[in-house]
């Protein structure tokens, strides 16, 4: 069902600010223009937001930063959703296969932090069922970023007025 952006990231925001907060992140959010809709399976798309986020809060050392921004395009037809870590950044050799299934980098082995490389590929298959494209930079060291596009719809009329 449509949902407003501003009651998307609302969610997100009450699920995340108090982990980050017990693990010494910075968790700030951005959001442009409100009033935007996305039409979204509700439980899904929260559910792809939450693996991206929850990643960010896993591999970002204490004292990092997370910055989950929101906005539309000129023509109001896209919501952008980037999700951005101070963590230690994916290297370019790996950073093309991250959304295969299973896929886990070295690193990550290395530091013994648990999870089974799904995340992000459920998190791909859901974002582009939705119409939507999700893509990752990242610095070695800088941290990572991922880019969520999400098509925008008209609003729900009776939840305007009410
Ligand atoms: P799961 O999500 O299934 O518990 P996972 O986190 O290892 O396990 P994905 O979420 O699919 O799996 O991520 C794949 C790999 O990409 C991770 O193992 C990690 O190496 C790397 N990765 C993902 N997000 C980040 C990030 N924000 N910073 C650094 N590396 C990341
Ligand atoms: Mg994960």
């Amino acid at each position: 069902e449509p949902i407003p952006v501003e009651v998307l990231l609302h969610r997100v925001t009450e699920r995340f600010s108090l982990l980050a907060f017990q693990s010494n992140i910075q968790f700030i959010t951005r959001l442009g223009d409100k009033g935007v809709w996305v039409k979204i399976d509700r439980d899904r798309i929260e559910q792809a937001i939450d693996n991206i986020i929850s990643n960010a809060l896993k591999y970002t050392p204490s004292g990092g930063k997370i910055t989950v921004d929101a906005q539309v395009d000129e023509t109001k037809t896209w919501l952008h959703l980037t999700i951005s870590d101070t963590g230690p950044g994916i290297d370019p050799r790996e950073l093309p296969h991250i959304f295969e299934r299973f896929y886990r980098v070295d690193l990550s082995r290395a530091r013994q932090l648990g999870g089974s490389g799904l995340g992000l590929s459920i998190a791909k298959e859901i974002i582009e069922a939705h119409g939507g494209a999700i893509r990752a930079t990242s610095a070695r060291n800088e941290g990572t970023s991922f880019e969520i596009e999400l098509p925008t719809c008209e609003g729900d009329v009776e939840d305007e007025q009410a």
